[in-house]
């Protein structure tokens, strides 16, 4: 019960943002990945099929000798690799020549029993011929054989998910044939060795170790310290231990034919599209299932063959701040690999200059060239073999939100770009990175991670841990940071949430209350997370074995939603700073670029910001943040203000109307002045004020803890006027008890039993509007009422509102011009839009409950079965998250429709927590909506999301 007042408390609503915003694993540099998918389900692509060109289908796709089958354009079918080695083969780059297998063949793979067909089979034959021809060598030669890598490579890179084999083509033959063209033993040998386990491991799917163990083992009677420690000698006997591994385990000798090898290698590229690794990659960003990968096969060049070759990785700019410097890392005589694998350390790629200058030359020359082709940052794989250079791969790079703004604005500095194009380089969720306090990265990594929560609410949290409001309020009295942690967080909450530098709770969902709440204070937040058992009595909680107590220091960051145990060092955000007046904008230039950015997108969008906001501050914020108008102010929430909730309860409990009457004529006053605040920091933009929604049991003390109370005073002879007082408000509580409460005594049904609540909030609404108006400030009251299902539910309050506006209009001398309609958040309301429009003169959206109740799916209890269902991809995304444009979507444009049909100028706007979510944004702009309402802190990203929904382009894609 608790939960459903936390609801309600809540208000803001955000939407997603750092939702899926996990931490990615991150291949290269220390950059978090941006959460660059959202929304790619939407954006799936059609199926790869349909990029094919007219005829008889191509399946292979060869690139080489300055020519390409493919190209840019051609990601769905090559993937964002093969497309990338395409482009770069066509741009006359160095680029080993190779054939890509397409999506389209790995779909057919999974569709056929895992099988090509033959006409497949062969068009790839005629491909290695092709290539061995190209590259003048032959697959399994001894003298001069031909070498493959064959490395995935999706239309949307997952790094590190799925599988790649490097040296394919040598068997007992050609590592001869190797050895004598290279002059080099030991290197064919150990590329052999290398072959043999990656194919033992990715095909033949022997474990690791085992190969581990007898390397290890020969090292040992070598007495070799190192792997480079070992011979020749060393290496033919390793491949010998190998051999007979594969054997053993296998029961069949390695695979001395090339193409059996390179069969057996394709399918495993493929097999590994549906690793649970990749699946779960997948999940997170969502990407769709069933793209497919393409598999690249690619002759091999070789970094590792002496101190005249290298190899590396890099970026055009910086993809952590965006500063326009070459930047990446690279180590001499390697292999791909070892660079990613950690066991040898980088250099930066700026000391390659030292080392190989020509080649370094060339490869500035060449990526400066492909930054301009693509116009974007690029993130490139080279290698060098004997001082040549060769460029293994490129794409646009994954960037910080930091990075993602900086990039595009300088980008438009440069003339590359146009302010359109850089809009749409910058994903809406980035921007929520820019307003969270940041951890500093080199102290965050030190700590490792002690459990994982749902990434609520983005930035860095580091605090002494509380369980109680109370105590965090006490605590940050005294000058201390605190972390509050509960199991689930609840109204009263709010003090400590405020306060505190973060809120970590162990149960609930991306809705919960600590989540909504948190999102709209820009409070970090990381919920549900599990694994943490909280002991409020014994002020500590146990996480994994781990014991935490009261004071202890915690840290978490809600972007990821990793929490660690310690502190760590935080910056607070300079977007905030300079918003909040505490920098100068000119001293901050990040944030000019923020703006600049921000002033592009409202020049493209068509649908108008709105912030959902209930107290002045709040107000003041949105304005700040561009929003142009309140969309939803919760009424409720006021009534927990300090010293207020007394003043609710005296009015809950209230046995005549005279009395309730008396209590609410105490409320008055301060609601008035709440919404005298809002209207002034909104300048005249419209405000949409709900009345009265929650149940009234939500503003009472829970029944449990009454209870106790009570018999504690019993039995020690507690004050005898404080008894009966707990006894009065449990035995209300009992009345107003309810089974199920969101389909209870609540919304527009209390004020139908209690017209004098609406009467109040009314004439506080209309009080607070004229005395503005007198002052000669411009205000647009929309007086709105929630959970209406049919359209006498709200004639019966419109007149109540029309009553008393024209009262309290006649009382003030002063006329002012404002609306009265309703939230669409039941679907019989929706069902009946063009009956309800005869009365409401606006249309707002309620997509939280409109969701809750169309799927009859709890709002606080989904968490429990969200998880099974996304694993079943029975749904893809949170529907509470993301709408279901579907079903709860296909309500909306229905209502619109019948809305507009009985009263073509309704306005129409959405202020559930959909209106903060990018894809979401998508649809509202496609129905047609007027404007979207969310929490203060999601208007920027909302202001570009709706700049990309008018430029068309779908999120993620
Ligand atoms: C909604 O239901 O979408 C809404 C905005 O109202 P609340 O979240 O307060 O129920
Ligand atoms: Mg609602």
């Amino acid at each position: 019960m608790a939960k459903k007042a936390a609801r309600k408390v809540v208000k803001a609503a955000p939407a997603k943002g750092a939702t899926a915003v996990t931490k990615a694993p991150v291949k290269k540099a220390a950059v978090r990945k941006a959460p660059a998918r959202k929304g790619a389900a939407k954006a799936a692509p059609a199926p790869a099929k349909k990029a094919a060109p007219k005829g008889k289908a191509k399946y292979v796709y060869f690139f080489g000798g300055g020519k390409a089958d493919g190209d840019r354009t051609m990601k769905d079918l090559l993937g964002g690799k093969g497309s990338g080695l395409a482009e770069m083969t066509n741009a006359g780059l160095p680029v080993p020549p190779g054939f890509t297998i397409t999506t389209a063949a790995c779909n057919l793979w999974y569709a056929n029993h895992k099988k090509l067909t033959p006409e497949i089979e062969d068009e790839m034959l005629a491909n290695v011929r092709k290539l061995e021809k190209l590259a003048d060598a032959q697959f399994g030669s001894s003298t001069n054989p031909l070498l493959v890598s064959v490395r995935s490579g999706a239309k949307f890179s997952m790094p590190g998910m799925m599988d790649t084999i490097l040296n394919l083509g040598l068997n007992d033959v050609a590592v001869e044939g190797l050895k004598a063209r290279t002059q080099n033993g030991r290197f064919a040998y150990d590329s052999y060795r290398r072959f043999i386990q990656m194919f033992g491991s990715v095909v033949l799917e022997i474990p690791k170790d085992k190969f581990e163990h007898e390397f290890e083992a020969v090292k040992h009677a070598h007495g070799a310290a190192t792997d480079t420690d070992l011979g020749e000698d060393g290496l033919r006997e390793t491949v010998e231990r190998y051999k007979a591994l594969v054997k053993k385990v296998t029961g069949k000798a390695f695979p001395q034919d090339a193409l059996a090898q390179l069969k057996g290698a394709r399918d495993a590229v493929f097999r590994s599209w549906n690793n649970p690794r990749a699946k779960a990659y997948r999940r997170i960003y969502e990407i769709p299932d069933h793209i497919g990968t393409a598999v690249n096969v690619q002759q091999m060049v070789f970094g590792n063959m002496g101190d005249t070759s290298a190899t590396g990785v890099g970026f055009t700019r910086n993809p952590a701040t965006g500063a326009k410097e070459f930047f990446g890392e690279f180590l001499i005589n390697a292999q791909g690999e070892d660079v990613v694998a950690g066991i040898r350390t980088p250099q930066p790629i700026t000391e390659l200059e030292k080392v190989l200058p020509h080649a370094y030359k060339e490869l500035r020359q060449i990526t400066t060239r492909l930054e301009k082709h693509y116009k974007d940052v690029q993130d490139f794989e080279f290698t060098i073999q004997d001082e040549k250079l060769y460029m293994l791969q490129t794409r646009n790079g994954k960037r910080t939100g930091y990075a993602a703004v900086v990039i595009a604005t300088d980008l438009v500095a440069e003339k590359l770009i146009t302010p359109r194009e850089a809009l749409l380089q910058v994903e809406p969720t980035a921007l929520s990175q820019l307003l969270a306090p940041v951890f500093d990265p080199k102290e965050w990594k030190k700590l490792a991670v002690a459990t994982r929560g749902l990434p609520a609410s983005p930035g860095a949290a580091s605090g002494q841990v509380v369980f109680t409001s109370e105590h965090a309020v006490e605590w940050v009295d005294q000058g201390r940071k605190v972390l509050l942690v509960r199991k689930e967080t609840v109204p009263d909450d709010i003090h400590g949430m405020e306060v505190a530098q973060g809120v970590l709770t162990a149960t609930g969902g991306m809705t919960s209350h600590a989540a909504v709440v948190g999102r709209q204070m820009g409070k970090p937040s990381v919920v549900g997370a599990g694994e943490v058992a909280v002991d409020e009595k014994g002020k500590c909680f146990t996480v994994n074995g781990q014991v935490v107590k009261e004071g202890d220091w915690v840290s978490f960051d809600g972007l990821t939603g990793e929490v660690k145990i310690g502190q760590v060092a935080t910056n607070p955000s300079e977007i905030l700073q300079v918003l909040g007046g505490k920098m100068a904008k000119a001293d901050s230039a990040i944030y000019q670029r923020f703006e600049k950015l921000l002033s592009w997108a409202d020049k493209e969008r068509t649908l108008k910001i709105r912030a959902n906001a209930d107290q002045p501050d709040q107000a003041e914020l949105a304005y700040a943040f561009g929003a142009r108008g309140i969309g939803l102010c919760r009424t409720e929430h006021m009534f927990f203000g300090e010293g207020r909730i007394e003043k609710v309860q005296r009015m809950i409990l209230a046995t005549t109307e005279a009395d309730r009457r008396a209590a609410l004529a105490e409320l008055l006053p301060l609601q008035r002045e709440d919404f005298y605040g809002v209207f002034k920091h909104m300048h005249g933009e419209p405000v949409t004020i709900r009345t009265i929604d929650p149940p009234l049991h939500e503003f009472l003390p829970k029944r449990e803890e009454l209870m106790v109370d009570i018999a504690r005073l019993e039995a020690t002879g507690g004050a005898a006027d404080v008894l009966a007082e707990k006894k009065t408000l449990l035995a209300r509580v009992e009345q107003l008890h309810e089974f199920n409460p969101m389909l209870g005594h609540r919304g527009v049904r209390l004020g139908i039993t209690y017209p004098e609540i609406t009467e109040m909030q009314a004439r506080a609404i209309f009080e607070a509007a004229c005395q503005l108006a007198k002052e000669g400030g411009k205000v647009v009251p929309e007086v709105m009422i929630p959970l209406v299902g049919h359209v006498r539910e709200l004639r019966d309050q419109k007149l109540i509102v029309e009553r008393v506006a024209a009262e309290v209009m006649k009382e003030q001398k002063v006329k002012i011009k404002y609306l009265v309609g309703t939230m669409i958040e039941v679907p019989r309301g929706a069902v009946t839009a063009d009956e309800i429009a005869q009365e409401a003169q606006f249309f707002s959206f309620g997509t939280n409950d409109l969701t809750q109740m169309t799927f009859g799916f709890s709002r606080d209890d989904i968490g429990k079965f969200l998880g099974p269902y996304q694993e079943r991809k029975i749904l893809e995304r949170d529907p509470f998250q993301s709408i279901d444009t579907v079903g709860v979507g296909g309500l909306v444009a229905m209502a619109c429709e019948k809305g507009r049909k009985t009263r073509p100028d309704i306005k129409l706007g959405v202020c559930g927590e959909h209106g903060g979510d990018p894809s979401s944004i998508h649809f509202f702009h496609s129905v047609g909506l007027n404007y979207v309402s969310c929490s203060p802190y999601r208007v920027p990203v909302a202001r570009l999301a709706a700049a990309h929904a008018a430029l068309q382009v779908k999120v993620g894609d």
